[in-house]
């Protein structure tokens, strides 16, 4: 695997490229945008870590450009800013994640593995609707853009309501598809994952996304 690291910043940039070769990547670091355009039209990346602001082009405009290029890789955005409008910007231009500095070098490791496993192929249909995004393939979920961090179980249970949006699904089949044999139908397994799972995706919404029909079930 090969990994483009662009950034202006050296400090930042020699950290990655420490941390990504002991992971065992091959890294290579362009300082400014039209280095890692140049670089990415010579070499093959797997991936692109994309710093946003960058002297001569910006972040984006080199996300836009790599793919106008047809760049196949992955592209993660590195950004200071956090605004909805900007992130959103950054997807639009082709980049398939983002991460707002300062971030944890192993939330960039996880980043990574998942966008190089979503250029393998066996990729499950991404779902959107209601302004939600739900990536199968690394329980990812994102409301107008900003990401929701669920346990596996919430991810699941949301995926299915999503699956079947407009109809109101009952509480045994949610135990069926998404527990075990092992879960007891007589407990409040269902309403306790559930109820979290409203906490999480409802914070800071005014438009709460699961309802809640008596005697039929859950509806998204
Ligand atoms: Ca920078």
């Amino acid at each position: 695997m090969r990994v483009l690291v662009v950034e202006d910043e050296e400090a930042i940039a020699s950290a990655l490229e420490k941390g990504l070769i002991k992971e065992g990547y091959a890294v290579d670091i362009a300082g400014d945008g039209l280095e890692a355009i140049e670089k990415a039209s010579i070499n093959n990346y797997d991936v692109v870590c994309l710093d946003l602001n960058l002297p001569r082009i910006d972040g984006l405009e080199v996300c836009r450009r790599l793919r106008e290029d047809r760049f196949g890789g992955g592209i993660i955005m590195l950004t200071a800013r956090s605004t909805i409008k900007e992130r959103i910007e950054g997807l639009d231009m082709g980049a398939d994640d983002y991460l707002v500095k300062p971030f944890a070098f192993s939330e960039l490791k996880a980043r990574i593995r998942a966008v190089t496993r979503r250029e393998g192929g066996l990729r499950e249909p991404v779902l959107n609707t209601r302004g939600l995004e739900l990536d199968p393939n690394t329980n990812r979920v994102k409301r107008d853009g900003r990401e929701i961090h669920l346990t596996p179980k919430e991810f699941s249970l949301l995926y299915y309501l999503a699956r079947n949006e407009g109809r109101a699904v009952p509480q045994e089949e949610l135990l069926e598809h998404i527990w075990d044999e092992h879960a007891n139908p007589f407990t409040q397994t269902v309403k306790v994952h559930m109820n979290n799972l409203r906490r999480k995706l409802n914070e800071g919404f005014e438009e709460q996304l699961i309802e809640t029909i008596r005697g039929k079930g859950y509806v998204l």
